[in-house]
C-alpha cells in the first residue's frame, strides 16, 4: 500500500447514472458542478484524472421521453446515442468552464478483448493525459451487443484502472461505502471473503445496471491488479478530493487495500482484460502442477469446451467446475481434444502465460 499522499497520481473516478439522474431530474447539475469542479482541481494540481461515467441511456431516456429503461437492444442503442451527446456536452461545459479540456473515448469489451486495440486504447488514453485533458470514458453503448458488452462500469472502470496502471480507483455511489450489519460503513477491507460478499446487495434502479455486487467484483479485480480501490458517496461535497490526497485516512468511505504481489501487465490482461474463448477441464494433479508454477501438459485435460484458437485466452476449471486459473493456449481446441489425457512434452498453456486467480 503506498502511503505518501503524493503517490496518488492517476486515478480513474467512476460516475454512475443514479448520482446525475434522480426521480426528478436529469442531469442534477448541482451534483455535476461540484463533482466536475473537484476533478478539474484535482487535475490543474498534477494528477492524472480518468472520469468513467454512466449516464447515456439515463439521459437518452430523459430526452426520448422513455417511462422505463427500454427492453430492446436497438432501443437501448438509440437512447444511448442521444444520452451520450448530452452527458458529454455537460462534461465539456464544466470542465471547460473550469479551464480544463476533456475527451470522449467510448469503449467496448472487444476494445479489451484483442491485445492491439487494448494497447491501442492505452496510447490513446495516455496521450490525453500528456496533453493534460481529463477522459471521459464509457462504454460504447451505441453500438455495442450482448457479446461485446462489458455489462456495467463498475467492471469498465476497474478494467480501465489496470489498463491505466492507476494509482487509485474511486467509485463513486449514491451510499456511503459497503455497510455492515449496523449500517456503518466499513472503513478498510483487505480481502473480499465470502462474508464481506454477503453483505453486498444489487440494485433495482430503474435507470442503472450496477449495485454493491458488481462494486465488489470491480474492487476485486483493481485490489488483484495493485491497485487501491474505494466506495464513496459522491454527494458528499469535497469527499473525491479528500480520498484522492489520502485514500488511507479512514475517512466515511470504504478501502479496499491492494493485494500484495500483484500481477504484472500482461499476466492482468490475462486474468481480466479478455473474455475467456472456452474452457479447459483439468484434474487434481494438473491443478496442483499449475499452482506451483508448472505449465500445463496435456496428461492433465480431461475435457475442453468452446472454440479457442492457439494464442486466446481460456478459462481453467478443475473437476467440479471451479475456474481457478487463465491462460493463453498454445495449441487450437480441436487439437487439445486429440492429445488430451495422453502424454506429450506439448504444452498446452506455457506457465508463463498463465495465471492462478
Ligand atoms: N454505460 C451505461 C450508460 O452510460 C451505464 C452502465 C452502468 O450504469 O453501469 O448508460
Amino acid at each position: 500500500m503506498k502511503q505518501s499522499a503524493k503517490n496518488y497520481k492517476r486515478i480513474v473516478v467512476k460516475i454512475g447514472s443514479s448520482l446525475f439522474c434522480s426521480q426528478k431530474e436529469c442531469l442534477d447539475f448541482t451534483f455535476l458542478n461540484q463533482t466536475i469542479n473537484q476533478l478539474s482541481d484535482l487535475a490543474r494540481s498534477g494528477k492524472e484524472v480518468l472520469v468513467v461515467s454512466s449516464g447515456a441511456i439515463a439521459l437518452g431516456m430523459r430526452i426520448l421521453n422513455l417511462k422505463s429503461r427500454p427492453k430492446g437492444l436497438s432501443d437501448l442503442q438509440a437512447a444511448a446515442s442521444v444520452g451520450q451527446n448530452a452527458l458529454m456536452d455537460a462534461y465539456s461545459r464544466i470542465f471547460n468552464a473550469n479551464k480544463v479540456n476533456c475527451g470522449q473515448v467510448l469503449l467496448t469489451r472487444d476494445d479489451f478483448s484483442d491485445r492491439k486495440r487494448y494497447l491501442n486504447a492505452k496510447n490513446t488514453l495516455n496521450k490525453l493525459l500528456e496533453l493534460g485533458c481529463v477522459p471521459v470514458i464509457n462504454e460504447n453503448d451505441a453500438i455495442s451487443t450482448d457479446e461485446i458488452k462489458f455489462g456495467d462500469n463498475d467492471q469498465l472502470s476497474a478494467l480501465v484502472a489496470t489498463l491505466m496502471d492507476a494509482d487509485l480507483l474511486i467509485m463513486l455511489s449514491d451510499v456511503d461505502g459497503l455497510w455492515d450489519k449496523d449500517k456503518k460503513v466499513i472503513k478498510i477491507i483487505a480481502e473480499i471473503s465470502s462474508s464481506v460478499k454477503s453483505l453486498a446487495s444489487s440494485t433495482d434502479k430503474k435507470t442503472s445496471v450496477g449495485g454493491m455486487i458488481t462494486k465488489l467484483e470491480a474492487a476485486k479485480i483493481s485490489i488483484d491488479s495493485g491497485i487501491p480501490a474505494v466506495i464513496a458517496n459522491g454527494r458528499t461535497n469535497g469527499l473525491i478530493k479528500e480520498i484522492a490526497n489520502d485514500p488511507a485516512s479512514a475517512g466515511n468511505w470504504t478501502l479496499f487495500l491492494p493485494k500484495t504481489g500483484s500481477l504484472a501487465a500482461k499476466e492482468r490482461w490475462i486474468a481480466f482484460g479478455t473474455k475467456p474463448k472456452g474452457k479447459i477441464v483439468v484434474d487434481d494433479g494438473a491443478k496442483r502442477a499449475l499452482k506451483n508454477k508448472k505449465s500445463l501438459l496435456p496428461v492433465g485435460v480431461i475435457d475442453t469446451h468452446g472454440n479457442f484458437a492457439s494464442g486466446e485466452v481460456v478459462s481453467i476449471v478443475d473437476k467440479d467446475g471451479n475456474e481457478f486459473a487463465r491462460g493463453m493456449a498454445s495449441v487450437f481446441c480441436r487439437h487439445l481434444e486429440e492429445i488430451k489425457g495422453k502424454h506429450s512434452e506439448k504444452e498446452v498453456i506455457h506457465c508463463d502465460n498463465l495465471v492462478i486467480l
